[in-house]
């Protein structure tokens, strides 16, 4: 029998807020001394009140909007309740029966390019428990914990999809997808290393053709992507062989382990799973009336699908490069201030002039940024001085090499194209009267090797052409050169 995965992913997101959910204490954690950011109400000493953070509510709506999700009319706030270290309070102020937006989709791609609509279920407003920090004891001996409450209170987005994933791939796609919507929404920084992106994963597999769910176990504790597909991939195969082997999946959570490349079970503090929810009565409910949700509508930006397709048709890019260029916000918005500083009119000449921005910008622009870790916000290289570049470039005034030798000095100091190639003399060797003359000189300086060209061996070009490249001192368009080479010498050649 063949086995079909089912997946849905539960994803918390971490908005970027000045201050906490529920009070005025900052909510950057990663910066501050531990146990600094803390104050009578997120610690919920008696006598103090909860005030909601608009600005975390209209993130939410925000977040919902761009998964088309439903905003609610009215939502409330509930008290989820469980004891452990990382909350002291003894419960999390969570959303359970009345979420701030429901019923919202996704649309991804499947392995053969086909569409797939992955439903939300709910995006809900909570907030985040206290940071612990476990110590390791010295050989193996008992270690020690340590708490910082900084964390305790900030604002955190809970993304809950339905069971529509079918696959490792299609989930990795999934959580790259939200990241990037948090992040063209500048909500949040969506990383799932320092933990302002989490994801659990709700695992289950059924006979392919059943369309009743199986037993699902949930894995917790990734912190990678890979890390995510790695866990689903294991998790699906450990479930199909158990069901062969006869046994039966019993629904539990497990924890994802990294370096044994396993889920194993998890004795954790939701293993009673009761958390004893009520309405949290420091909180009235929420009415969100429909000019609110126009307003928040209104401030949302445009979406990488919907940037990637205009892409497509206003620069007639491949979808490929189109998907390259609007992975991050602002790398499409880099693509378009460099085309605003072209000069080219026509619509043909404005196309050719994107494509050959897309190849420098997902060429030699991203590499470059990976290599300095480096985010194209803080480029030192314009716009401007990249659409500079890239005229010179289409003019073949420069060829590739030197044209990378250049935009790489670019990147360096920030200086202007032809601040550069004026410096380095590198002006013009495309230009074919000096090209000629180069030609010229390597023609009567290698004697022998044009008596072998003229008698009929052809690879006698070969050597001429690199000798017309050293004298040029690399600079050489190699198209031109090796046209006005192979025009010189079959001059010669009739002329015998
Ligand atoms: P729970 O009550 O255990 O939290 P929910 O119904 O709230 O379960 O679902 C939590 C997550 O698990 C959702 O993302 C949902 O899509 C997913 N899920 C539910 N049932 C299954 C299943 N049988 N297989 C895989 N994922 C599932
Ligand atoms: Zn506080
Ligand atoms: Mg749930």
């Amino acid at each position: 029998m063949e086995y079909e995965p089912v997946i849905g992913l539960e994803i918390h997101v971490q908005l970027s807020t000045k201050s906490k959910m529920f009070c005025g204490c900052a909510a950057d954690y990663q910066s501050a001394e531990p146990n600094t950011h803390v104050c009578p109400v997120c610690m919920a000493l008696p006598g103090t009140l909860p005030v909601v953070n608009r600005q975390a509510v209209e993130d939410a709506m925000m977040i919902g909007l761009a998964l088309n999700c439903q905003v609610a009319s009215a939502t409330k706030f509930d008290r989820k309740n469980y004891p452990y270290p990382d909350l002291m309070k003894g419960y999390q102020i969570s959303q359970f029966d009345s979420p701030i937006c429901i019923t919202g989709w996704l649309d991804l791609q499947d392995e053969n390019g086909e569409p797939v609509r992955v439903r939300i279920n709910r995006v809900h407003m909570e907030e985040d428990v206290a940071r612990l920090i476990h110590i390791a004891g010295p050989d193996g001996g008992p270690g020690h914990t340590l708490m910082d409450v900084n964390r305790a209170g900030t604002p955190l987005m809970e993304v809950v999809s339905e069971p529509d994933i079918r696959s490792a791939a299609q989930a990795e796609q999934y959580i790259e997808t939200v990241q990037s919507i948090i992040r063209y929404l500048g909500v949040g920084t969506a990383n799932m290393e320092e933990g302002s992106f989490r994801c659990d994963a709700n695992v289950s597999v059924r006979p392919r053709g059943e369309s009743k769910l199986g037993s699902k176990v949930e894995v917790k504790n990734m912190n990678r992507v890979k890390a995510v597909t790695r866990a689903i991939d294991y998790e699906v195969a450990r479930q199909i062989k158990v069901i062969r082997d006869g046994g039966r999946i019993v629904q539990e959570t497990r924890g994802w382990d990294d370096g044994q490349g396993a889920t194993v079970p998890q004795r954790s503090k939701e293993e009673a799973h009761d958390y004893r929810y009520f309405p949290e009565p420091d909180i009235p409910p929420l009415k969100i009336t429909s000019d609110m949700v126009q307003q928040v509508r209104s401030k949302l930006p445009e979406l990488p699908a919907a940037k990637k397709a205009r892409f497509q048709y206003q620069y007639g890019l491949s979808e490929y490069d189109s998907a390259l260029l609007t992975s991050s916000r602002a790398m499409s918005d880099y693509f378009e201030a460099v085309g605003a500083a072209a000069s080219g009119t026509s619509l043909d000449d404005r196309r050719a002039f994107a494509k050959e921005t897309s190849n420098w910008l997902t060429g030699e622009m991203s590499r470059l940024l990976n290599e300095a870790q480096q985010d194209i916000s803080s480029v030192r290289v314009k716009p401007a001085q990249m659409a500079s570049l890239v005229e010179t470039f289409r003019r073949r005034d420069l060829n590739n090499a030197t044209a990378k030798a250049v935009f790489q000095e670019m990147y360096r100091t920030g200086q202007d194209p032809e601040v550069i190639i004026d410096a380095k003399g590198l002006t013009k060797v495309a230009d074919t009267n000096s090209l000629g003359l180069v030609v010229e000189q390597v023609v009567s300086a290698n004697k022998v090797a044009v008596a072998d060209y003229v008698a009929g061996k052809e690879t006698a070009l070969r050597f001429l052409m690199g000798q017309v490249m050293k004298a040029s001192r690399g600079q050489a368009d190699p198209e031109i050169t090796m046209r006005l080479l192979r025009e010189r010498l079959e001059v010669l050649k009739a002329s015998r």
